[in-house]
């Protein structure tokens, strides 16, 4: 037996990304779709990326932090890169430095070098001369950005390439796509997006235009992956493939009007029948205000079943208690170190209690 639906969509005047739905004879539900989330979401490469089935599981998080490491160095000037690979001992001279501030505090302090700052400031003037020369400037920037080594990013490329091969091997996914780098044929600096827009190389002034641009090819994580991968939007998003396999209709990343006639920001909106389900998902680290506040929303919203889904753990283990005394919120917790299918058949359960 096929059972119907038991929502609908009110007013047909409003837009249809942001419906107003009605569940049962109690709810009213009014969503309001972000529409750039929307766009992310709907690329082809970004879509296979969130239906991977072990997706939270940290073995492969941990593959797509470090192609995104590598597709970050590939774009990182000299000068950074030089920091990056010395960190131990840039830091280790930090310390240092702060210890010879502190050493040297009473003669900072003395009348001598109060007289001195008096002096610089005489001299502010001539600071402000420095900053409006162009030649200076140009100077700065080039120093900042300076020259891309083909080799260095063939280096990094081929990591990447290593890294993304096993990532394939392991989920069926290919998440690189072939990119370019664009450099000023004078001067071999990076070039920024502005520079491209401005037609104008800020290290060298050189004139750009799409003929003289030089392009260096070379293999990059796809844009949308990274952005959904920084955002958190892609664990979102995976919940809300769960819940499309047990049949529910799902939104990812939306406003919501609660009872209380404020909108909530709410992760994933499932619905099934007359079930609304709402769910709140956290890569990095969970704290009590995000339970609470998630709280808040589960009341105002009048869901049925809510979820917390947690590539970590809760906590504490009274917040954890706190929110098992009700039934109807499914916790989906240590998601890293779990599998698929372990996850899935919990959340089915889970909306199968009797609320
Ligand atoms: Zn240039």
């Amino acid at each position: 037996m096929v059972t119907m639906p038991r929502y609908e969509y009110l007013d047909s005047s409003a837009k249809e990304e942001n419906p107003t739905i009605i569940i049962g004879k109690n709810i009213l539900l009014k969503i309001i779709k972000d529409e750039k989330k929307q766009v992310l979401l709907s690329d082809p490469i970004v879509k296979e990326f969130v239906s991977i089935p072990n997706l939270p599981n940290n073995s492969i998080g941990l593959m797509v932090d470090q192609l995104i490491d590598q597709d970050v160095y590939l774009d990182t000037p000299p000068l950074l890169r030089n920091i990056i690979a010395n960190k131990d001992r840039f830091e280790q001279s930090m310390k240092e430095m702060e210890v010879f501030m502190k050493l040297f505090q009473p003669l900072i302090d003395s009348r001598f070098a109060k007289g001195y700052e008096e002096v610089i400031k005489f001299e502010e003037e001539k600071a402000k001369g420095m900053a409006e020369d162009k030649e200076l400037i140009q100077d700065l920037f080039f120093r900042v950005k300076g020259q891309v080594d083909e080799k260095f990013v063939r280096t990094y490329e081929e990591n990447l390439l290593s890294i993304s091969e096993k990532f394939e091997e392991k989920t069926g996914v290919k998440i690189i796509v072939p990119s370019n780098l664009f450099v000023c044929p004078k001067c071999k600096a990076r070039l920024w997006d502005k520079e491209i827009d401005d037609k104008k190389c800020l290290s060298c002034n050189s004139p750009i235009n799409q003929s003289n641009i030089k392009r260096i090819p070379v293999y990059r994580v796809q844009e949308g992956i990274k952005s959904i991968w920084k955002s958190g939007l892609w664990f979102e998003s995976y919940l809300a493939g769960c819940l499309n396999k047990l049949g529910y209709t799902t939104w990812t990343g939306v406003h919501v009007m609660g009872a209380s006639g404020i909108l909530h920001e709410i992760d994933v909106v499932a619905i099934k029948g007359g079930t609304l389900v709402v769910g709140e998902c956290k890569t990095g680290k969970v704290s009590r205000n995000d339970v609470f506040n998630f709280y808040t929303k589960i009341g105002d919203t009048k869901a049925h079943f809510s979820i917390f889904a947690f590539i970590a753990s809760f906590p504490d283990p009274e917040t954890r208690d706190f929110v098992k005394r009700n039934p109807a919120i499914i916790r989906l917790e240590n998601m890293g170190n779990r599998d698929a299918p372990e996850v899935l058949s919990e959340l089915e359960q889970g909306l199968q209690t009797k609320a």
